[in-house]
């Protein structure tokens, strides 16, 4: 079979929209729910917030806002017959994604919106109910383990670091005060790259699970430490797979390595703080910076004609380099590659939910 064609291929991007459920704090004060979502269009609507909110100008303010994505997914009420599981999501593209791995190609997803969306059930999820990472961990050592060739040997390695403020900061290694933020280097055979971040050997689901725990505590510890970084930071877990089949029949090796990359991008409402000082003012500006370009990136790769890039071939306009986040990214974007975008949304929240959907619709 003749393989694909090198081109960014616009059905190669998905964006999908997720809403979550009340959390207690939403349960308790009684709180309405703004969204509806039909699975038969996919389609989202936000609903303006009616008066008992407090302010009598809402109506007048707010209106009810219509949006049609590849997927919205609601994980609102679990007693809907359309509710969308942590398994849900994940067979809607994981699954899909993994096979693309496995035939040699990158892929990416992306968690955006605001903090206390969603993000993190999503791709990490919770011991009870895995997300995105932990499933497709889980299910790429199953098939390793099931379809064992003894011609193919598997190499996978796992890396887990964060950018802050424009500096890579790897995940998997204590940390130190003050931080040691990483170099980003480029080579001819190896792209970009961040320089010495740890890439550990997997050989199993359980190392790789430790290694999502080690990565996680950091970002908490520093978050607790001060003041709430992890949301101010993108979240890059990575796990390379690499194939060597052996062919006796000619022998000849063939090498096929895939990246997924899976991030969790900083809360989307940092990016806009408008009585932001000081070390603050320049954070918003760097994660705006960062989600922005990476709104571009996306749009200019689903549709390259639409994002102005008219006769050009797209790549040589997508502003990979405008963010370190997209910079770092830009082998696993594009080309062969696929990517995916889940807006998560909380239920309440018509602003930056609005916001948040607006994202969402200038990246399809
Ligand atoms: P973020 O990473 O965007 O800051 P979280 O993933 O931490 O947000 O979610 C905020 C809270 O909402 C957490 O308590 C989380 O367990 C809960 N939550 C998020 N999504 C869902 C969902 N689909 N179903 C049930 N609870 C959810």
């Amino acid at each position: 079979m003749a393989p694909p064609p090198m081109v960014d291929d616009p059905g190669n991007v998905k964006v999908v929209v997720r809403c979550r459920a009340f959390v207690k704090r939403e349960t308790e004060k009684g709180t309405q729910c703004l969204i509806r979502m039909d699975p038969a269009t996919q389609k989202t609507v936000l609903l303006a917030p009616n008066d008992s909110d407090g302010n009598p100008n809402t109506r007048r303010v707010y209106e009810d806002k219509e949006f049609i994505f590849d997927k919205s997914f609601w994980s609102h009420d679990e007693a809907d017959p359309h509710y969308a599981h942590q398994e849900d999501v994940y067979r809607s593209f994981g699954e899909e994604f993994l096979d693309h791995n496995f035939d040699g190609y990158h892929t990416c997803i992306f968690a955006y919106g605001q903090t206390g969306s969603g993000k993190s059930y999503t791709m990490m999820g919770t011991p009870d109910n895995p997300g995105l990472i932990p499933r497709t961990c889980e299910e790429l050592f199953e098939r390793i383990q099931q379809e064992p060739s003894p011609s193919t040997n598997y190499h996978v390695h796992v890396s887990y670091f964060e950018v802050y403020n424009e500096h890579v900061r790897d995940l998997l290694v204590p940390r130190t005060n003050p931080p040691l933020y990483l170099k980003i280097r480029e080579s001819q055979t190896d792209g970009v790259y961040v320089q010495n971040l740890t890439e550990a050997e997997v050989k199993s689901y359980a190392d790789v699970e430790r290694l999502m725990r080690v990565g996680d505590m950091s970002r908490t510890t520093a978050s607790t430490k001060m003041n709430d970084t992890s949301s101010r930071s993108h979240a890059v877990f990575t796990i390379q797979l690499k194939q060597i089949q052996h062919s006796l029949l000619s022998d000849t090796t063939i090498e096929r390595t895939a990246r997924m990359r899976l991030v969790d991008l900083a809360g989307s409402e940092r990016a806009k703080s408008t009585e932001a000082t000081g070390q603050r003012l320049k954070e918003g500006g760097q994660i705006n910076k960062s989600l922005t370009t990476l709104g571009r990136v996306i749009a200019a790769l689903a549709d390259p004609r639409r994002h102005g890039n008219k006769g050009r071939r797209s790549r040589d306009v997508v502003p990979f380099r405008d963010s370190v986040l997209t910079w770092l990214l830009k082998d696993s974007l594009g080309g062969n590659s696929k990517t995916a975008m889940v807006a998560c949304i909380a239920p309440a929240d018509y602003e930056e939910t609005l916001s948040t959907l607006r994202y969402a619709d200038q990246a399809k």
